[in-house]
C-alpha cells in the first residue's frame, strides 16, 4: 500500500505545529517538524559563534552534527533542545540559517531519510513545494500578523520570557519577509494545497476541517 504524506506549510504562528501533532495522533502517522531541524542546527552555529557567510566552516559543522527527532523531541548531537531552541535568540537567528542552501540540502535529505516508507504528516515552509512535492495531501495554513504575533507573545510570555507584543511582532515580520525572499525553496503556498486561514478559529476548528479533507 502507498504511503501517507501530509504536507503542511505556512509562515511562523499560523498554529502549524500544534495542529500536526493532533492530525498526527488521530490519523497515527510520523509528525516531522522540520522548523525544530533547522532551529538545532541555527543553535549550534549560534553556539559554536560561526558567521553565516563562512561557508567553510558552515560545511564542517554540517558534516559532524546530529540531529534526531523522536516524538516531540528534537536532540543535537545526542543532547535534548527541544526548549532551547524556542528562545528568542535562536528566532532572530534562525532564518538566517535556513537560508544557506548547504544547510537546506543537509535538512531535505535528513527529513526525506526520516519520512521514507513511513505515513508522515511534516510541517514547514517548502514542504509541500519541495521537500514531498507528491504529498498526498497538501494544506496551508495562514492567520493575520497581529493573531500570528498574539500567540507567540503568549507563549513566550508563559515561558517566562521578557518581551513585548510589539517586539514579538517585529521578529515574526523579519523571519516570514527572510523566509518568503530567500532564494532556494522560499515559504510559497504550492499550487494544489488547500488554504487554510486560521485567524479567528479554534484549533478544533481547523483540525476538523484538515480531518475533513482527509477522508
Ligand atoms: O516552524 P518554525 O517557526 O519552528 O521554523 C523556524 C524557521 O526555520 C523558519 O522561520 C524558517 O526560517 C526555517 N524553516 C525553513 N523551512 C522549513 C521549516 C523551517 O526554512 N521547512
Amino acid at each position: 500500500m502507498k504511503n501517507i504524506s501530509i504536507a503542511l506549510d505556512g509562515p511562523a504562528g499560523a498554529g502549524k505545529s500544534t495542529i500536526a501533532k493532533i492530525i498526527a495522533k488521530h490519523k497515527n502517522l510520523t509528525y516531522i517538524d522540520t522548523g525544530a531541524m533547522y532551529r538545532a542546527i541555527a543553535l549550534k552555529i549560534l553556539r559554536e559563534g560561526i558567521d553565516v557567510d563562512q561557508e567553510k566552516s558552515i560545511q564542517d559543522v554540517l558534516g559532524v552534527s546530529n540531529i534526531d527527532l523522536e516524538g516531540n523531541d528534537i536532540f543535537l548531537d545526542e543532547h535534548l533542545v527541544t526548549e532551547e531552541i524556542r528562545t528568542p535568540k535562536v528566532n532572530n537567528f534562525v532564518s538566517h540559517v535556513a537560508k544557506i542552501p548547504l544547510v537546506r540540502m543537509k535538512m531535505v535529505e535528513l527529513q526525506r531519510n526520516i519520512a521514507a516508507n513511513k505515513n508522515v504528516i511534516m510541517d514547514g515552509r517548502d514542504i509541500g513545494t519541495f521537500v514531498i512535492p507528491n504529498a498526498t495531501y497538501k494544506f496551508y495554513l495562514t492567520a493575520s500578523i497581529e493573531e500570528r504575533a498574539r500567540r507567540r507573545f503568549i507563549e513566550l510570555k508563559d515561558k517566562g520570557f521578557d518581551t513585548t507584543f510589539e517586539i514579538v511582532k517585529e521578529e515574526i515580520k523579519n523571519r516570514d519577509k527572510m523566509d518568503t525572499e530567500r532564494e532556494f525553496a522560499p515559504l510559497r503556498k504550492a499550487e494544489d494545497a488547500i488554504e487554510i486561514d486560521t485567524t479567528g478559529k479554534s484549533i478544533q476548528d481547523v483540525v476538523a476541517e484538515i480531518l475533513h479533507c482527509l477522508k
